[in-house]
């Protein structure tokens, strides 16, 4: 993703608590370690660019997983022009239940950046969030709640050569278009989306260009499930795969940590290494989640 802006507020996010909501102890355990594994598991595989043999064996991993859960798993494949020509890509929905009741998405990355003749392996830029939702997955395998909850694992997220409109988050574009056209996207009531959320020094930002209302939950489900240090201050519109999504009418959210080593130079780097990958950061991140699908559920039960 690229940060267009950064501009760092002094006010803190103050959040407020609602008699009727739910607490931490309502929501499932998660574990951070099984999320790790998972990243160990992609990080093995090697770089995993769009159209690689390691991104497709990471795949054949997400779906067995998947299905270990109970999940039928869509293989949304497509051919998407780059700058280097027109590359397959597959994006993977995970899913129990129509949808017909409407939908709250979570969404992560899976792919990454390809950099020619170097090892860039993403642990935290793509396997992080890739980890944390297939745990995710696994903890939610038993929910009944009124909304159903998909779990997507986008293809192509990163730029091949430049960030542009054109060349990056080709999966995400795909799929809210497709959406548009099917209609599911008028059932999916809520978007969120992961990336980075690994950081050993978690700083998740309010990301401004995502739906409003979503981040003042995020915010406030970050207080009801005492991870607040994770969310930071700094406020930033990021581009990231929660744009194709908003463009089609769908409230969506990025959760991200733009602030990734000193000045960032863990992103995009060589350093982007699985040492830099923290099973706290991942597992407060599923704890705040867990507690925004609570409050998410609660919300729209009302409506
Ligand atoms: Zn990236």
């Amino acid at each position: 993703m690229r940060s267009a802006t950064a501009i760092v507020i002094l006010l803190l996010s103050l959040s407020t608590a609602c008699a009727q909501s739910p607490k931490a102890s309502d929501v499932p355990a998660l574990s951070g370690d099984k999320a790790m594994e998972h990243v160990r598991a992609q990080v093995a595989f090697g770089p995993r660019p769009p159209g690689s043999p390691a991104l497709e064996k990471c795949r054949n991993y997400i779906i067995e997983r998947l299905r270990d859960h109970g999940y039928t798993v869509e293989q949304d494949a497509f051919e998407a022009n780059t700058p280097y020509g027109a590359k397959k890509m597959v994006n993977l929905i995970g899913r129990k239940g129509t949808g017909d009741r409407g939908i709250i998405a979570l969404a992560s990355h899976y792919d990454s950046k390809y950099m020619e003749g170097k090892q860039f392996v993403g642990a935290n830029d793509g396997a992080s969030s890739t980890g944390l939702l297939l745990e995710l997955a696994r903890v939610l395998a038993g929910a009944s709640a009124p909304l159903d909850y998909w779990f997507l694992f986008l293809d192509g997220e990163e730029a091949f050569v430049e960030w542009s409109t054109f060349d990056s988050t080709y999966g995400s574009r795909h799929l809210a278009r497709r959406w548009k056209q099917e209609g599911t996207a008028a059932k999916v009531r809520a978007l969120i989306l992961l990336d980075m959320i690994g950081d050993r020094n978690l700083d998740i930002l309010k990301e401004y260009n995502s739906t409003r209302w979503l981040v003042d939950l995020v915010w406030e489900a970050g207080a009801k499930a005492g991870v607040s240090e994770i969310l930071s201050p700094v406020q930033a519109a990021i581009e990231d795969d929660h744009i194709p999504f908003l463009d089609v009418g769908i409230p969506s959210v990025d959760i991200i940590d733009l602030n990734y080593g000193p000045g960032n130079s863990y992103h995009h780097t060589l350093s982007d290494t699985l040492d830099k990958v923290s099973p706290e950061s991942m597992e407060k991140t599923g704890r705040l989640v867990l507690m925004l699908l609570s409050m998410l559920q609660e919300r729209f039960a009302r409506k």
